[in-house]
């Protein structure tokens, strides 16, 4: 991109080489904003590896090269646009949104359908209907540019209150076998939807026969199995292949059923609950399975997660730049004379200076010229600002108030400042004084702390801190420094922010109220939202983010990985962090009611953006929610150490939170001492008498005085999945069944039987005349749209059932009581429901419509009523489900850890390490160095099949 305001026939490439200057052929295409084009060149030979060549631009009339051997174009006919790429053609069609119908590589064509959607129990479709605008705006000879625009609509023509829509453009290179697929989805508001689909392919009427992932592959049979990989997926025959290369969460599912149409390659899927969101994948189009033994799409894959860099040089800006540089240098190190409130001002002013520096060579680099211009400006007049404006409240090393116009809260551990009120108060430096280290780097005038949004009568609004000016009022006392941000334009929102003394994290609150007389109420109120997040090890190399969700691990920062990293909460612990080269920089939040939120790590340019998203308590209900109040202290700031030095953070405040209120498993009276003390879990059936010879030889081969049985299918079933939940009388009779665990108990072995803790089916008597879907069926939508599994149960239609209706709750704790009571169990194991997250809309359960802590109580409320059950029959009794959460610690005695082979974080232990249990394995694998590594990290083995 140029901010050049010539013609583009006047920009030629030239390449030098030693002493060689040689004309490259090239292209120049128009893009958004005034004098702005892309420039695309073919380098002429190839790239090696880390090997560097430069390319002069030069704005002239240089020589033209010729149309090279392999050119690539587009042709227009009607409402079809048809790309020719070598032996690669490309069909688009305005009919369905300007997506790809059909494409041909060699002699070899495929019918290609689309169900790019956003989804919220109801579905609305990008492929439907015709394209708003499809056109081309980039024609060759080296690069075509597809770009399509449409609304996402429901099957009925409808569209959802916030109008969402978007963007896709579709970019090829002549003689690349790849589509880039670029989208841009925006809404008016931020709506929130349990899903966005993108590149969701239906290839059914490709004539494929295989999938193959960097995970699983397999043949196509239409037996309803999805395929996952990690990197990559792909469909493929003998003449046709394709790949989505660079995939969030590649995989193709075979069609379900004996139905070949509804076989879908797709790229991934993710939550959406901001204004906009950015997909990025890049398609490989392949000549049939011979591209996976050649390694093509194995390569391109490693191609695009670390493409080639291009850098911009303009060398008269960089001599200027160099030059101011050099000025803020030499007065950074005169800082260190000064102290209290002569070095906060002195600091304020080196940061602005700073902040113009570095956007300056952001934007150099970037070959923005006009940007990088204004930023080296905004640098010199920092520089040479007058810097004697402060007010300062002081106690101790303390200091909070405002400095040169920006609100200032730090001590002799850290420094954070804020964007002036003028322009909304956001988070815009972070800086960690022991290190003297800048965390952040974001311009003041885009720096962010909340995002808000409500909906209204006729659809819904969002708004955000950045826009607005607020007042700011300080104070410091003997326990550290405060500063009170107030904003009233759309709703009256506060944000109280402390930093104590000796503390390097800050520590903070918002509280949002919408007047009674505005006909709108809260969605989801987003806190904090930190912007421009800087890498803590070069080119973010050794950076990783905390996933907190289920076991922990570490994962690629995303500035690495390109994916957009969602914590779920519940069931995730509620804090993160990112950490490289021994430092890290912590999110948490000390919610006890663990209401729902989301914490988001996404890169933008060269930095990262993080966010806590709350939907708020009831915002699915007819009345409107004025109020939103933090449940707990958000915390956040820089420590130094690892994942378990941020471990250790949370710790601290974790185990005082409500499910830890009983303390140590081995000081509480209602933890099952056989429980700790039993060091396998195995996985039973006990449908036929044989199966109970099986687990006393589990427990013989690993010669172990005791062990616990996770017993399946002791009850009638076509299906594994059928029939839920009436399990009794099970197959071996009552008086069989109550033998069999006897006989097991008998012999050391514990059984804990398998209860699904979500489904009912819908054909059985019980859900007709006990009138489950009225009294207890989850609603999807306000218009009572049910979900339905039918994937599930061999073709049976599952209702999923509503935690927070009585009638479910009543029917798993009589299931539990019978279980332990009747037939003796020693606990009862949950499907579903601790690793699950919904919303229900049903008014007749009587609980709050979605949001807030919807879910974490009915769920734990559930599991409380089905302890108290089992303990009332056997207070030796335990419970357990599938997953890990949190919130249940007090309601489980134990977590199925489900298939981790290990982590390099195992986050969750380290936080309730004392506190709870964790279980499980990977199937069929026990050997010594898997089974000794769990261990180690503080679980109990088993589930290996
Ligand atoms: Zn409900």
């Amino acid at each position: 991109m140029l901010g050049w305001p010539g013609k583009p026939d006047q920009i030629a490439i030239i390449e030098y080489a030693g002493r060689r200057a040689k004309p490259v052929q090239h292209q120049v295409d128009r893009a958004t904003g005034d004098g702005m084009y892309t420039v695309s060149w073919r380098i002429p030979g190839t790239l090696a590896a880390s090997q560097t060549r430069r390319f002069l631009l030069r704005f002239d009339t240089s020589p033209v090269i010729g149309t090279p051997g392999t050119a690539i174009d587009v042709a227009t006919s009607g409402n079809t646009l048809v790309v020719n790429n070598g032996d690669i053609t490309l069909e688009h069609q305005r009919e369905i949104g300007g997506f790809i119908s059909r494409v041909t590589v060699a002699e070899a064509t495929g019918a290609l359908s689309w169900h790019d959607k956003v989804y919220d129990g109801t579905a609305y479709y990008l492929p439907t209907h015709e394209a708003e605008r499809m056109e081309v705006t980039a024609a060759g000879p080296l690069r075509v540019v597809i770009e399509a625009a449409s609304v996402y609509l429901g099957v009925n023509g409808e569209q959802p209150p916030s109008k969402p829509r978007a963007v896709y453009r579709f970019t090829n290179y002549a003689g690349l076998p790849i589509t880039v697929v670029e989208a841009l989805v925006t809404q008016e508001f931020a709506q929130q939807w349990k899903s966005l689909h993108f590149i969701e392919m239906g290839t059914g009427g490709a004539g494929f026969t295989n999938i193959a992932t960097d995970g699983r592959g397999g043949r196509l049979e239409q037996t309803g199995r999805f395929f996952a990989g990690a990197k990559w997926g792909a469909v493929y025959n003998e003449q046709l292949l394709i790949a989505m290369c660079t995939a969030t969460q590649p995989g193709a599912y075979d069609g379900g059923g004996g139905k070949h149409y509804l076989q879908y390659l797709r790229s991934g899927t993710a939550s959406m609950t901001t204004l906009a969101y950015r997909w990025k994948d890049a398609i490989l189009w392949g000549p049939g399975g011979q591209a996976l033994e050649d390694r093509t799409v194995q390569r391109w894959h490693e191609i695009l997660a670390a493409p080639p860099t291009v850098q911009v040089h303009f060398s008269t800006l960089a001599t200027r730049l160099e030059a101011v540089t050099r000025i803020v240098n030499v007065k950074e190190r005169a800082l260190d004379k000064l102290s209290g409130k002569d070095w906060a001002v002195a600091h304020v002013g080196m940061t602005l200076a700073r902040g113009g520096a570095a956007a300056a060579g952001k934007k150099i680099t970037g070959g923005s010229f006009r940007e990088t211009l204004s930023a080296i400006e905004s640098c010199e007049q920092a520089l040479n600002a007058n810097s004697s404006e402060a007010e300062l409240a002081q106690t101790g090393s303390g200091l909070a108030g405002l400095v040169l116009g920006h609100p200032y809260l730090g001590n002799d551990k850290a420094v954070y400042l804020f964007a002036r009120p003028e322009h909304g108060a956001g988070l815009m430096s972070i800086y960690d004084r022991a290190g003297s280290r800048e965390f952040l780097s974001i311009d003041p005038v885009h720096a962010t702390l909340w995002e808000a949004t409500v909906k209204t009568e006729a659809g819904g609004a969002s708004f955000a801190n950045n826009a607005q000016p607020c007042t700011v009022t300080f104070n410091t006392d003997a326990a550290g420094g405060q500063l009170l941000f107030e904003w009233s334009e759309h709703a009256a929102v506060d944000v109280v922010l402390r930093l104590g003394v000796g503390e390097a994290l800050l520590r903070g609150r918002i509280e949002a109220t919408i007047d009674e007389d505005k006909p709108s109420g809260f969605v989801s109120v987003a806190f904090p939202v930190v912007k421009g997040i800087k890498p803590l090890s070069p080119e973010s190399q050794r950076d990783t983010i905390l996933d907190t969700g289920r076991f922990g691990r570490e994962r690629p920062s995303p500035l690495l990985s390109s994916k957009v990293h969602n914590i779920e909460c519940p069931p995730g612990m509620q804090f993160t962090a990112l950490t490289g080269d021994g430092l890290g920089f912590y999110f948490g939040e000390e919610d006890g009611l663990a209401s729902r939120k989301q914490l988001s790590w996404a890169a933008a340019g060269d930095s990262l953006n993080f966010s806590i998203v709350h939907a708020v308590l009831g915002w699915g209900g007819d009345r409107p929610v004025r109020t939103y109040r933090s449940p707990g202290h958000v915390v956040l700031g820089p420590f130094r150490g690892d994942w378990y030095d941020a471990a250790r953070i949370y710790r601290k405040w974790a185990i005082t939170a409500p499910w830890c209120a009983k303390g140590r498993i081995h000081e509480r009276a209602d933890y099952p001492k056989w429980l700790i003390k039993a060091p396998y879990w195995s996985i039973g059936y006990l449908q036929h008498e044989k199966d109970i010879e099986d687990e006393l030889n589990k427990q013989a081969f690993y010669e172990i005085p005791t062990m616990v049985a996770h017993v399946y299918n002791y009850f009638f079933t076509r299906h594994l999945d059928d029939r839920y939940p009436e399990y009794f009388p099970p197959k071996l009779g009552s008086a069989g069944f109550t033998a069999a665990i006897e006989r097991l108990q008998s012999n050391g072995v514990r059984v804990v039987p398998y209860v699904n803790g979500s489904m009912w089916d819908m054909d059985t008597d019980s859900y007709r005349m006990e009138d489950a879907e009225r009294r207890g069926a989850i609603w999807m939508s306000a218009d009572g749209n049910l979900n339905i599994t039918t994937s599930y149960g061999g073709g049976s239609s599952l209702a999923t059932m509503c935690p927070g209706s009585a009638i479910w709750r009543e029917k798993l704790s009589a299931i539990t009581s019978e279980l332990v009571g009747r037939y003796g169990a020693d606990g009862v194991y949950f499907d579903f429901l601790t690793d699950h997250r919904g919303d229900c809309y049903n008014p007749e359960h009587g609980h709050p419509i979605c949001g807030g802590n919807f879910w974490a109580k009915a769920v734990h409320d559930l599991y409380a009523g089905a302890r108290a059950a089992a303990k009332e029959r056997n207070p030796e009794a335990m419970i357990t489900g599938e997953g890990i959460g949190e919130f249940c610690i007090d309601v489980h005695d134990t977590f199925l850890s489900l298939g981790e082979s290990g982590s390099t974080a195992p986050l969750f232990l380290a936080v309730y390490h004392g506190y709870t249990n964790v279980y499980g394995g990977i199937y069929n694998n026990v050997d010594p160095v898997m089974l000794g590594r769990w261990w180690l990290m503080g679980c109990q083995n088993g589930w290996h099949g």
